[in-house]
């Protein structure tokens, strides 16, 4: 049970229990991309690197050649970047026959140097930045995902008509419901397990057809291994039992949307930096100043919480989407809110990111901002509380794809913190996905104007 080592891996392969090694990496709209490998190959040599077309951090959901990247581009001729394998990632991957899994690090081809747009990388940065002020960040993320009685490719086939959810009617803790849901999420659950990534739950959620995953929080970049690893096999495991599992954060008007909430705190050793007992929340000076940022450079960072034209449309008042940069105490109408509060367990929960984000890239940003409060001594402000959608003085979330692109790109503290490479490269996504979507003739458009126009 749990992580394995590249002994045991050895050994289960000359013993002929794995056949198969998946070597991912994780791209920038936070998807496990790569190659299947045999394992005898993967044992002889390829752990030590193989390729992937550079390509793989510079292009969409739909694997276009988008240009105006400077890291890559037709004119650059797509060359090569190095996956170099990530040993302590390997774990067992039990919904899969005799295979393995391995997450690697993206690596320029020439130097070896870590790419530095690579998400992986990105978040690794910001933990070696908080090591050297001697903290630990312990995040966890939730994953809400809708369950299809169909396949994708029954779906895809129908146009994308022919949506009933596994389930007829709002789920939320519904235990008797969600038991149709079983036959994707417990083989999920004992599958996650197995491989050592320490699941909590599923449970039914407030829509039909919606469910969550839990997983119990870890050091950040486990946190996000956790994540990508989590929302692989769900979707793996409903393919495989004919059915379909979506992350899209709102896939229809009328239906609640999915969202991604990202917990944190911060640790040293193994007490929580973030909690005092003598106040009144349990929260610590620490705890203020980097709630702060996180608060303060919203705004800017909201990019990489919302990167997909479809992640703006679940931002709606009265939907338990957030909508204002503010915390609250245990209040699921703002922003950020306060958990465990009096607790060991105290943290802050960012509700903004939806079930497309790439954890990667919203652990690195709120890593980066909290830093940023703690650096500036910011002073928290107090906390909201009533509906947080009614107050009109606080801080919006930009709502749109086209508002984040511009706090983004003209971000003095992103691109500080990631340097102008970074912020470009991501102002460029963000462009692209705008252009894309301004591109289109939409169904909307056609049935309102065709003949009233
Ligand atoms: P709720 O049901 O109110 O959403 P949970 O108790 O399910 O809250 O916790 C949500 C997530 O928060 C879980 O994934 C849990 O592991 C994580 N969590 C608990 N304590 C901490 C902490 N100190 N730091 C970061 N995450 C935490």
């Amino acid at each position: 049970m749990g992580a394995l080592t590249f002994d045991k891996l050895k050994e289960q392969v000359a013993a002929g229990e794995i056949d198969t090694v998946l070597a991912c990496i994780v791209d920038m709209q936070g998807r496990l991309m790569g190659k299947r490998f045999h394992a005898a190959h993967f044992v002889d040599s390829a752990w030590e690197e193989s390729h992937c077309c550079n390509y793989l951090l510079a292009t969409d959901l739909e694997m276009y050649t988008v240009e105006g990247y400077a890291a890559t581009s037709w004119a650059g001729g797509y060359g090569d970047y190095v996956m170099r394998p990530d040993l302590s990632t390997l774990r067992p991957a039990p919904w899969l026959e005799g295979t393995a899994i391995v997450l690697c690090d993206v690596l320029d081809h020439h130097h070896h140097a870590p790419v530095p747009h690579s998400p992986r990388a990105m978040l690794q940065s910001q933990v070696k930045r908080l090591q050297a002020m001697g903290y630990t960040a312990k995040m966890a993320t939730e994953l809400e995902f809708f369950l299809f009685e169909k396949s994708f490719d029954e779906i895809r086939k129908s146009g994308f008509k022919d949506l009933d959810t596994l389930t007829p009617y709002n789920e939320d803790y519904a235990l008797q419901l969600s038991l149709r849901d079983e036959v994707v999420l417990r083989p999920v659950r004992n599958a996650l397990y197995a491989m050592g990534v320490p699941v909590e739950c599923t449970k039914g959620e407030a829509e039909t057809g919606q469910e969550e995953l839990n997983i119990k929080y870890d050091e950040a970049i486990l946190a996000a291994d956790y994540h990508v690893l989590g929302k692989h096999v769900v979707k793996d495991v409903a393919l495989m039992k004919g059915h379909a599992a979506s992350f899209i954060p709102k896939w229809h008007r009328d239906k609640v949307g999915s969202s991604s909430h990202v917990h944190q705190s911060l640790w040293e050793g193994n007490d929580s930096a973030f909690y005092d007992p003598e106040d009144s929340l349990g929260m610590s000076a620490l705890m203020k100043s980097y709630c702060a940022g996180i608060i303060k450079y919203a705004p800017d960072y909201t990019f990489f919480l919302a990167q997909n034209i479809n992640s703006y449309k679940r931002f709606q008042a009265g939907s338990f989407a957030p909508t204002k940069a503010v915390w609250s105490v245990d209040n699921r109408t703002a922003g950020f809110r306060l958990c465990g509060a009096g607790s060991k367990a105290v943290r802050m929960e960012c509700r903004i990111p939806g079930s497309d984000v790439n954890p990667y890239l919203a652990m690195a940003v709120q890593l980066a901002a909290g830093i940023k409060g703690i650096e500036e001594g910011l002073e928290l402000s107090p906390p909201a509380d009533g509906d947080v959608y009614e107050q009109g003085s606080v801080t919006e979330i930009p709502s749109t794809l086209r508002a984040a692109r511009e706090t983004l790109a003209n971000s003095a503290f992103l691109r500080e913190a990631f340097g102008d490479e970074v912020i470009d490269h991501y102002t460029r996504a963000a462009d692209w996905e705008q252009e894309a979507y301004d591109a289109v003739v939409t169904d909307w458009e056609i049935q309102r104007g065709f003949e009233r126009a």
